[in-house]
C-alpha cells in the first residue's frame, strides 16, 4: 500500500493526551487497503502520538498509541481506539520519522519508546518494524499490551522490546471472559510464559474495578502465576476511573460500568497487599 490519502481535514497526529476522542480518520479508506496495510505493516493506523508521559514505561516516554482491539473491556477508558477506521493511517516512514524527532531528547531524560493502543499487536508488521527502527536508533522499547496476540512476533522480533507491560484482565478464563467480551485468557498466559522462558523484563498492570475485578480470588492466583515467571518487575493496581465515559456516551456504546465509582483507598491498598504477599513489587 502507498501513501494513503488524507481526508481533507486531517487530524494532527500528535495529541495533548489519549483521552481526546478521535474519530473516522480511516473512513476514507477502502477496506482493501486497510487490510493490505495491516498485512505488510506498510502502514499504521494510530489514535496519536503523545509525549511526556511517565507512567507507560521507565523516565519519559513517546507513547504511540494504536487502533484496533477486540477485547472491547467493561473498564476501557479509550473505546475509540477499539476500531481501525477511527486510527489515522501512518506510513511506517513517518512513524519513524516521529521517533527520529524526539530521539535526543528520550535519551537525555532516560526514557525511550512506547506502542499502547487499542492492541498493538492486532497491528504487529507494523509494530515489529517500529520496534526494529527503535533499536536502531537506540530507544529504550516498551510494549502496552493485552497479551493475546504475542504468538505473532518472532523471538527475535520479542528481542526488540526491552520491556513488556502486560494489561491482565483475570487469571480464570471465566473471569477473563466477564471482563472482556467473552474473550479466553489462554493465549495471554501462555504469551506470558514465552516471555518468562525468554527472560523479557514485565510489569503488570491490572484495573481495580469495584464488583467487577475486585476479586480477592482472582487477585490472588494472578498474583502468584505473575511471580511464579520470575520476570515481573513491578505490578500496578490502577484504580477503575471515569475519565472515558463521555468517550462511551459520544459513541452510543452501552456502558455497564457508568455508575460504578473508583474504588476505595482500602480497597487498593488491599490489592496491592494481595500482589506484595505473592512476592510481587506491587504498587
Ligand atoms: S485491552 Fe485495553 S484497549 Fe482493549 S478494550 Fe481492553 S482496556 Fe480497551
Amino acid at each position: 500500500m502507498g501513501q494513503p490519502a488524507q481526508p481533507l481535514d486531517a487530524t494532527p497526529l500528535e495529541a495533548g493526551s489519549p483521552y481526546e476522542l478521535r474519530v473516522d480518520n480511516a473512513k476514507h479508506l477502502p477496506e482493501s487497503s486497510r487490510h493490505a496495510a495491516i498485512a505488510s505493516g506498510d502502514v499504521g493506523f494510530l489514535h496519536s502520538f503523545t509525549t511526556g508521559s511517565t507512567v507507560d514505561g521507565p523516565g519519559v516516554r513517546l507513547v504511540a498509541w494504536t487502533t484496533l482491539c477486540m477485547f472491547r473491556c467493561q473498564f476501557c477508558h479509550n473505546p475509540d481506539t477499539w476500531t481501525l477506521s477511527n486510527g489515522i493511517p501512518v506510513t511506517i516512514g513517518k512513524a519513524i520519522d516521529e521517533l527520529r524527532k524526539y530521539e535526543h531528547g528520550l535519551k537525555v531524560m532516560k526514557g525511550g519508546f512506547t506502542l499502547s493502543g487499542g492492541e498493538p499487536l492486532m497491528q504487529a508488521r507494523f509494530a515489529a518494524r517500529l520496534f526494529a527502527a527503535a533499536k536502531e536508533l537506540g530507544l529504550h522499547t516498551a510494549i502496552e499490551s493485552n497479551g493475546f496476540y504475542g504468538e505473532r512476533l518472532s523471538d527475535e522480533e520479542l528481542r526488540n522490546i526491552d520491556l513488556f507491560i502486560l494489561d491482565m484482565k483475570g487469571f480464570s478464563s471465566d473471569q477473563h471472559k466477564r471482563v472482556t467480551a467473552g474473550i479466553d485468557n489462554a493465549p495471554v498466559l501462555e504469551f506470558a510464559r514465552r516471555l518468562s522462558l525468554m527472560r523479557r523484563p514485565m510489569w503488570l498492570r491490572y484495573v481495580l474495578v469495584p464488583g467487577l475485578t475486585d476479586v480477592p480470588e482472582e487477585m490472588e492466583q494472578l498474583a502468584h502465576f505473575a511471580a511464579s515467571l520470575d520476570i515481573v518487575e513491578r505490578a500496578e493496581i490502577l484504580p477503575f476511573h471515569q475519565i472515558g465515559r463521555y468517550k462511551w456516551e459520544k459513541l452510543g456504546i452501552d456502558y455497564i460500568l457508568s455508575s460504578t465509582d473508583p474504588p476505595s483507598e482500602e480497597s487498593v491498598a488491599r490489592a496491592i497487599g494481595i500482589f506484595r504477599a505473592a512476592g510481587l513489587n506491587a504498587n
